[in-house]
């Protein structure tokens, strides 16, 4: 049972046919075991990626303000092996960046052979933000969900496994959140008033992401819409595919690394037995 919608490409979608407070009617007790088993299971399924050397990830979360995008990384990436799992965070682009096509700042970031790179934001900034704000003219973010399927076609032809989540939470929730955070003084670094300017473009960024998430959810790069009211629930739903999507991988990278350790075995008993 998948609880993150997978987007089917090419379909109109509409955000609100995705409940944000779903939870695939579990009970979050029941919940918390599942999410343990599906982290321990990421950490030997990241070890074995590492180790065979086969594979780069790509995860890309996007959401609006409040979403847990900072929420995810911790509770999903933080129990990972630092040595091949990074975050790169995108913000407004520098001077530099700006300089060049949108995507040269993002291709940068991407995971090499082994790693796992986790996208806090994205090259969806570029049709999303760019186009609620007019920070550039229609028909150049426009094109760019073109570009955006050609560059991601390219990294999964490039080996690379793609998994995009869209952090779903309702207007109301984002509130809540928001009001809370004024609240808790050890979430005070996270307050601003940008975010309640940005709450007034609420429709806008719904628009702009169904156009995203509906031209651009491919078979090598797929959207899914995780209801995210609820935490928990949006940690297990993201564990849970990213897991069952490295799963299939598993018996390939055990038998590539059987037949490593097999050869590296040969050549210290040819060491042992010149020496003998
Ligand atoms: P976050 O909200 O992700 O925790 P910040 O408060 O620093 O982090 O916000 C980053 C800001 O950078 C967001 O408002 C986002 O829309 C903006 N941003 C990211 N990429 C772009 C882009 N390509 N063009 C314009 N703004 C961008």
């Amino acid at each position: 049972m998948s609880y993150a919608h997978r987007l089917i490409g090419g379909q109109p979608v509409s955000l609100s046919d995705y409940d944000p407070q779903g939870d695939g009617g579990l009970k979050k007790d029941a919940a918390a075991p599942i999410f343990e088993r599906h982290i321990a299971e990421l950490q030997e399924l990241q070890e074995l990626l590492y180790a065979s050397n086969h594979l780069s990830v790509l995860i890309v979360l996007q959401g609006r303000d409040t979403s847990g995008k900072d929420g995810t990384i911790r509770h999903i990436f933080g129990p990972l092996n630092s040595q091949s799992c990074r975050v790169a965070s995108f913000k407004v682009p520098s001077h530099k960046e700006l300089a060049h096509d949108f995507l040269w700042r993002v291709h940068a970031e991407t995971p090499a052979r082994g790693q796992i790179t986790v996208f806090n934001r994205s090259h969806y900034e570029d049709v999303l933000v760019v186009r609620v704000h007019g920070l550039a003219p229609e028909p150049v973010w426009r094109a760019r969900y073109r570009h955006i399927n050609e560059f991601e076609r390219l990294l999964a032809e490039s080996r690379t496994l793609v998994l995009k989540f869209y952090l779903h939470i309702s207007r109301d929730e984002q509130m809540e959140r928001l009001l809370k955070r004024e609240q808790d003084p050890t979430k005070y670094w996270k307050l601003s008033a940008g975010d309640w300017k940005e709450r007034e473009h609420w429709d806008a960024y719904t628009a702009a992401y169904e156009e995203a998430l509906t031209q651009c959810s491919t078979d090598y790069a797929p959207w899914h819409v995780v209801p995210a009211n609820k935490k928990w629930f949006r940690n297990l739903a993201i564990a849970e595919t990213i897991v069952e999507a490295l799963r299939p991988y598993k018996a390939q990278w055990m038998s590539e690394l059987e037949e490593t350790g097999a050869r590296a075995l040969q050549e210290i008993k040819e060491f042992r037995d010149k020496k003998a």
